[in-house]
């Protein structure tokens, strides 16, 4: 029997208390793990959008989502609104949905047979056959039979940390309050051994989650792990989060309202709308964002502007010796897809994969990496993506991200779509073919042809295939009730 490994997070912001919870429900009595957190310090404050898995991770760390609802003032989420992001036109707009468009078939995706329809005449939207799209828009909700129905959260941050905290020290995590002043290295093997409290105490390990956020005090700062800029591709590099009033019923989405020198968030929670300002900083001074997101405000806000400096990219190794980043302090690539929460979690549990037993593998380490680096560079694709893909030109911002030089991966993926209509999905990829056909569409990429098999059908099969999913979806739709309403039922419920 080995030793219970001693694992020490250090931050108590979503990350560390993701990885708390997550560890001490999963592994019980055979780690000891420590979680230090500096009050003083705080977190960032910011992270209220959220995609799908995140409700798997919940069930994993067996928490009943009602429960958790209440406790994070958490709404549905369907999608994201994004407006203004192809000309910056006033009916500009399209949805990415978490849902499916059309139907499911191995050979070709929808997309191939809504384009043979709208050949020979059928002339409704592609967004008509997807039912989160259509109930996103009526402002309605519920849980259906089958999981019929594929949705996140919207939720307070905060909130979600000390709901997090409360389950951790329930399963047996110790928190310490306090400031790390120390990182101290192993002489020998170059190891963390300890990290050193301001207050004098000195906390042992035998593996550090480095969860401090942008300071990646362990990972960076003592180990040196490097870090890879991708500025280039993902220019933004400053927001202002500001909280408001709620002063319309909660809807199920996020908005995502470009600007001449990046984009506007606004995410509704039951009892109040957090906003943000993402900006280039070497397009929009800080005063001038300020202004904009002040008039852009719905409601009265309730706390003072947040401003946030990053810089968008990747830790190069995000397990190094025996400290494991998680969070910010692994890379940050803004927040437009939300996707943040989501790589602490497959980072969490990925590490629960590969827990050590006894001395750390150097097998575990690099497939830990190598794993971790295809889900970053997959994501990131996809937020290039909406900069890339753009017929705006109103604007220095928008003009260099038109003309920016793009990774081969998602040149490739562009260029297929293009040429062929078709996406496909490697290495366990987050976003699915729905996602890529929706975004790439929605920026106004339209396929040349699509999949010989589409024209098989004839006339009126496929009007019998299309007339049917749009009458199911808006029979559907039809029998939803009010997203708002249905929220405020379910946390009542006992
Ligand atoms: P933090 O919240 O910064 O926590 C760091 C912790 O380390 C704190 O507890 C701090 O006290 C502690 N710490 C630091 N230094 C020390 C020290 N010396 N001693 C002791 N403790 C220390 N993600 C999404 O999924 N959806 C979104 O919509 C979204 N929006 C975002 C918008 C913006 C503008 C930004 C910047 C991020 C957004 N994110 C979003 C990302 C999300 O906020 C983070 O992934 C998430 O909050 C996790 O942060 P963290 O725990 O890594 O860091």
């Amino acid at each position: 029997m080995n030793p219970a490994q001693r694992i020490v997070v250090a931050g108590g912001g979503t990350a560390g208390w993701m990885a708390a919870a997550a560890i001490a429900h999963t592994m019980g009595e055979t780690v000891e793990l420590t979680l230090v957190e500096s009050d003083a310090i705080g977190t960032v404050g910011v992270g209220e959008s959220t995609i799908p898995p995140l409700a798997t991770f919940n069930r994993v760390i067996g928490v009943k989502e009602a429960d958790f609802m209440r406790a994070t003032s958490a709404t549905f989420k369907l999608g994201i609104w994004f407006e203004g992001w192809r000309t910056g036109e006033p009916n500009d707009r399209y949805f990415h949905s978490f849902g499916l468009t059309g139907r499911d078939h191995w050979s070709a995706g929808f997309q191939h047979f809504w384009l043979h329809g709208r050949e020979k005449g059928h002339g409704e939207p592609y967004d008509d056959y997807c039912l989160e799209l259509m109930a996103a828009r009526a402002g309605k909700f519920a849980h259906l039979p089958d999981n019929r129905m594929n949705y996140a959260y919207q939720l307070d941050a905060t909130a979600y940390g000390r709901f997090l905290r409360g389950l951790a020290e329930k399963n047996g995590a110790r928190r310490i309050e306090g400031k790390i002043a120390k990182v101290q290295l192993d002489g020998e093997s170059g190891d963390i051994a300890a990290l050193m409290l301001e207050s004098g105490e000195r906390i042992e390990g035998d593996l550090f989650l480095d969860c401090t956020g942008f300071r990646a005090l362990l990972i960076e700062q003592a180990l040196h792990a490097g870090f890879d800029d991708w500025t280039h591709w993902l220019p933004c590099d400053a927001a202002i989060a500001i909280q408001t009033d709620s002063v319309h019923a909660a809807p199920p989405y996020t908005r995502a309202m470009a600007h001449d020198a990046g984009w506007q968030w606004r995410i509704p929670l039951q009892h109040r709308t957090g906003n943000g300002l993402v900006y280039c900083s070497r397009y929009l001074s800080r005063d001038d964002a300020l202004e904009r997101i002040r008039g852009n405000i719905e409601g009265a806000a309730i706390t003072e502007p947040n401003f946030l400096r990053f810089t968008t990219g990747a830790r190069r190794r995000q397990w190094y010796r025996n400290c494991i980043a998680i969070g910010l302090s692994g890379g940050f690539m803004e927040p437009l897809e939300s996707t943040s929460i989501h790589l602490i979690q497959r980072a969490v549990l990925r590490l629960i994969r590969m827990m050590p037993a006894g001395r750390v593998s150097e097998r575990d380490i690099a497939e830990f990496n190598d794993q971790q680096r295809i889900d970053m560079e997959q994501i990131r694709d996809f937020l290039i993506l909406h900069y890339k893909a753009t017929d705006r030109s109103d604007s220095a911002f928008w003009r260099h991200c038109a003309a920016m030089e793009i990774p081969e991966t998602l040149a490739h993926k562009i260029d297929l779509f293009r040429e062929t209509g078709r996406v496909f999905r490697r290495n366990e990829e987050l976003f699915a073919e729905n996602s890529w056909v929706q975004v790439m569409m929605g920026q106004g990429i339209v396929p040349q042809h699509y999949h010989p098999i589409a024209a098989k059908l004839g006339d009126a099969e496929l009007d019998r295939l299309l007339s049917g999913l749009r009458e199911n979806v808006s029979r559907t739709v039809g029998s939803l009730p009010a997203h708002a309403e249905y929220v405020a039922r379910y946390c009542a419920a006992k």
